[in-house]
């Protein structure tokens, strides 16, 4: 069992380098001792790998990552966590940090760099401020790895996973379904970290997918279509539509009966299909 899950241990690293927690950087540090090695196995690194790691914290996911890994490149914002990082992770000659924001750094060249001749995947517990944001951001930016695996919120992680068509579904499952194919792995009670957050935990893999699962001549209106449908989740789509477009409600009503849509459905009721139908409907119109 790795000693950065004995929570004295780790207490007495943190207070010996007078770091304190912040909940604005969403610094909730995982104790329980299954729950890193678990992910580390799932996420798909081997000796072939390399892994980024979003937020290393006081690096007990980055520990059980270069036991796995060929090596470990981990991007933490807090730079009072690298003198800690230092000490826990001197044990490894595979493991580079990067004080920086994921947001802001140039994955693709940080990928060319470090990982030259290597599938990557990518592993964290996220920060839970960000979540969303990290994850269209790793998507969006078409990265080469094969998947991303992320510990979030629970109710996050049924969002993101949820089939588009479903109850459950919003702006983010059809997203993340155009990228990737998401599957929830396991649950994380609130208990297993320290400072123990409100809500439970889940993670998740998504495995990035190489072509997506339905074609669109224009994917930049695709997602307007989508976030524009999910804006007023209550309301019929043709309303939703009509507002998140700005187009008026006559011309919506008619690109739904283009695209072979009830007049009175709903953005959750909408496969990845029709809303492809519905962009190719817009698009259409728009052309006219
Ligand atoms: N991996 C550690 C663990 O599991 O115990 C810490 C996870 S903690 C939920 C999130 C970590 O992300 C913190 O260390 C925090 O400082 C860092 N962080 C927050 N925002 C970040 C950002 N924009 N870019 C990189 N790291 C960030």
């Amino acid at each position: 069992m790795s000693k950065l899950t004995d929570i004295g241990y780790i207490k007495s690293v943190l207070g010996r380098n007078g770091f304190t927690f912040s909940k604005a950087l969403g610094q909730n540090f995982l104790v329980d001792p299954e729950v890193c090695p678990k992910m580390a196995r799932l996420c798909g690194a081997d000796d072939c790998t390399g892994v980024i790691e979003i937020g290393p914290g006081a690096g007990v996911l980055t520990n059980e990552l270069a036991l796995v890994s060929r090596k470990v490149v981990a991007v933490e914002l807090d730079k009072r966590l690298l003198p800690v990082l230092a000490e826990t992770l001197a044990e490894h000659d595979n493991v580079k940090v990067i004080n920086g924001d994921v947001m802001k750094l140039d994955l693709h060249k940080l990928i060319e760099d470090e990982f030259a001749g290597m599938d990557v995947v990518i592993c964290a517990n996220l920060p839970y401020y960000i979540t969303s944001p990290i994850i269209m951001k790793l998507l969006e930016d078409r990265l080469p790895v094969k998947a991303i695996t992320v510990m979030v919120q629970k109710e996050a992680a049924d969002r993101i996973c949820a089939s588009p068509g479903t109850r459950e579904s919003g702006a983010i499952s059809a997203a993340v379904h155009y990228y990737s194919e998401p599957n929830k792995l396991f649950a994380v009670p609130k208990t297993s970290f320290i400072p123990s957050p409100k809500v439970d935990s889940a993670v998740i893999r998504l495995d990035v997918r190489e072509e997506p699962p339905v074609s669109t001549d224009d994917e930049k209106l695709f997602f307007r279509v989508v976030k524009a449908a999910f804006l007023q989740r209550r309301k019929t789509l043709s309303n939703s539509l009509s507002a998140g477009l700005s187009i008026p409600k006559a011309k919506t009503s008619e690109i739904l009966i283009q695209a072979g849509i009830a007049g009175n459905a709903r953005a959750e009721e909408m496969t990845m299909e029709q809303f492809a139908a519905i962009t190719a409907a817009v698009q259409q119109m728009e052309n006219l």
